[in-house]
């Protein structure tokens, strides 16, 4: 979805905390500009009702604003409490994280925060998964290469230097932060996969390459069939 009809969603929820449910109301909320045509073109999409002049949720654009709003008042408590940043600079960059949080990274945010349950100005964050498991530890941090077992899903946030003298060959072949490897098999060789190449690592090397492990039904379905 759009970074923009997300904002409007947000603003949606925003106004509605309110009791406010006018069009111009959700303008006042709204961190971006837009423009009718993008009010109709979420009505059509089924996430908003418009009648009486009044802006209203369907179902499933509640579900989704509040999702969109998770991320953004996660991302508030984050720059607020760890990063210490200033009330000012927080709400704009707020607005820019929570478009890139991925669901597993949002998981571990959550958990390290403690499950917060309103944002630094107050407001409801509401629960994810997370929450209502009442998780205590994150299960999803960076590990090296070698811990995950075959058909896993890592992807690679830092390969250390110096351990071995072919990092730039590792670059060279396509291994950089930012890329997804699968774990084809560990016996007899180390052996990966990532887009269309499959590669035997050396052991040393693999419990060098640290990667962020990418939880899941949807990266353990696609395994199953490939
Ligand atoms: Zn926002
Ligand atoms: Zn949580």
């Amino acid at each position: 979805m759009e970074h923009k009809h997300e904002e409007i969603l947000e603003a949606v929820l925003c106004a509605s905390e309110c009791g406010k449910y006018a069009l111009e109301d959700v303008r006042k909320y709204c961190c971006v500009d837009f423009s009718d045509e993008d009010v109709s073109e979420l009505e059509r999409q089924g996430l908003l009702v418009r009648g009486e002049g009044k802006i209203l949720f369907s179902r499933e654009g509640k579900a989704h604003a509040e999702k969109i709003m998770r991320r953004h008042r996660l991302a508030e408590v984050l720059l607020k409490s760890i990063l210490k940043l200033k009330n000012s600079e927080m709400e704009k960059i707020a607005c820019e994280v929570e478009h890139a949080l991925l669901p597993e990274v949002e998981e571990s945010i959550c958990t390290l925060l403690g499950h917060p349950e309103i944002c630094p100005d107050g407001k409801p964050i509401p629960k994810g998964p997370c929450c209502h498991a009442g998780q205590r530890t994150i299960s999803n941090t960076v590990v090296g290469l070698d811990e995950l077992q075959p058909g896993e899903k890592g992807t690679i946030t830092y390969i250390k230097p110096g351990s071995h003298s072919n990092l730039q060959q590792l670059i060279s072949l396509g291994l950089n932060p930012g890329t997804v490897v699968t774990v084809h098999r560990k016996t007899p060789a180390f052996c990966i996969k990532y887009e269309q190449t499959e590669l035997a690592l050396d052991d040393e090397i693999a419990k060098n390459i640290f990667v962020w492990k990418v939880l899941g039904e949807e990266g353990r379905a696609t395994e199953a069939r490939a």
